[in-house]
């Protein structure tokens, strides 16, 4: 197979207006090309630095016949986008990851089925569609475990953790969806994950160039994320593995593009896959201040079928989520953290700070991780403030 590539001053096509759009938009902007983005919400983080912002539900279905018509591909930077809007584009423009690889990680259920399918490692799970399939799955696996809804989940958002087998009538009752997933609790040593490109232009023995960037470690407040760590703190056999594990995913659902997969690592040392994203990914943010070549300059050269880049790392980095709890006393003291050494402040254009609302990032570079931690300990004190 061969593919002409997407040369710059082409138009990018973007189904998403969040913050990984607009760091997407300003990789594809910085190389010379357009960006049109479809979101409902008007000046939204992508909106603002695209081209052409189309803000329209992703179901109207004339619209985005027409966005199709401006641009040369199109890629998106969320899973929550109705598979009826990409089988309205798929057949009148490059949509890259394609239409069924969304489809499969937009539902954790179709998901895990597809990763056990194939033979890779994730938590044992049931399928739950009763209380009383509740009742018989949690005396399978058994507690503590996690009901999760099986689909549009995100950041921890519908799931409940059942620690004993008591009150399953109030957790089915709180559900409050048709299917859900119920999984073992994994009692991690750590969480990490890899995101992975994959190209279109051919390697050896005509696969197609695939490429995983470093690891991190991932720490969660809340289920959010808090922190990402590159170098990943951990055994170079186990981030190979990570690593490896993650290509093969990415292969077996045909990506082109980008795709994020996270991890437990079991205190056995096992890793298990957790989720998969096929977009950008939070804890690859770090990649846009450490790496040769950021996780968005990648997904554009991916989807636009140019030789992927370089994903070393360029130094010992931290990112740290900025949510909008950190507003609680006023405007964060800006000014303070940007003195620090090797801060790199990122905000996305966000007005409402509300709790828990992801608005920025920042990463600190450093010699090495523990000085790049004690960096981070300082700006946390100063938000604390
Ligand atoms: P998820 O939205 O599924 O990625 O879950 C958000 C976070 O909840 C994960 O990053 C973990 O910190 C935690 N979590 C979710 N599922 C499990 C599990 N089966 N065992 C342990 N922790 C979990």
């Amino acid at each position: 197979m061969k593919t002409d590539p997407i040369l710059p001053g082409a138009t990018i096509g973007l189904l998403g207006g969040g913050q990984l759009g607009r760091m997407f938009a300003l990789a594809a902007r910085k190389m010379g090309y357009r960006v049109h983005t479809v979101d409902p919400t008007p000046d939204s983080p992508t909106g603002q630095i695209s081209d052409r912002e189309y803000c329209v539900p992703f179901s109207d279905i004339a619209t985005l016949t027409e966005f199709a018509r401006g641009v040369d591909v199109v890629t998106y930077e969320f899973e929550n986008i109705p598979v009826e809007a990409l089988d309205a584009l798929a057949p009148r423009v490059p949509l890259r990851p394609g239409r069924d690889v969304l489809y499969t990680t937009q539902n954790r259920l179709r998901e895990k089925q597809f990763l056990q399918g194939k033979g890779f490692p994730v938590a044992p799970f049931r399928v739950v569609q009763s209380e009383a399939e509740l009742r018989a799955a949690v005396a399978d696996l058994g507690c503590p475990c996690v009901l999760k809804t099986a689909d549009f989940g995100y950041d921890g958002k519908g799931q409940q953790k059942i620690v004993y087998e008591t009150d399953l009538a109030a957790v089915w009752k709180q559900h409050g969806a048709y299917t859900g997933v119920l999984e073992a609790w994994v009692p991690f040593a750590a969480e990490l994950s890899v995101v992975v490109a994959r190209g279109l232009v051919l390697v050896e023995d005509e696969e197609r160039q695939t490429v995983a960037f470093p690891p991190t470690v991932n720490d969660h407040e809340n289920h959010i994320l808090a922190t990402s760590v590159a170098p990943a703190p951990l055994a170079d056999s186990i981030l190979a593995r990570a690593q490896s594990i993650g290509m093969a995913i990415a292969k077996e659902l045909d990506v082109t593009g980008l795709l994020a997969v996270e991890f437990f690592l079991t205190k056995r040392g096992d890793l298990l896959v957790n989720e998969l994203a096929p977009r950008p990914h939070n804890s690859g943010h770090y990649s846009f201040d450490a790496c040769v070549t950021s996780q968005f300059e990648q997904q554009l050269r991916a989807v636009c079928g140019l030789p992927l880049g370089d994903v070393r790392l360029l130094s010992p980095v931290i990112m740290r989520n900025l949510l909008g709890d950190v507003w609680g006393n006023g405007t964060p003291d800006w000014s303070g953290l940007l003195a620090l050494p090797g801060l790199r402040l990122h905000l996305y254009g966000k007005s409402e700070p509300r709790h828990g609302r992801k608005m920025g990032h920042y990463c600190v570079l450093a010699e090495t991780v523990d000085k790049a931690r004690e960096i981070d300990a300082a700006a946390q004190r100063l938000l604390r403030r």
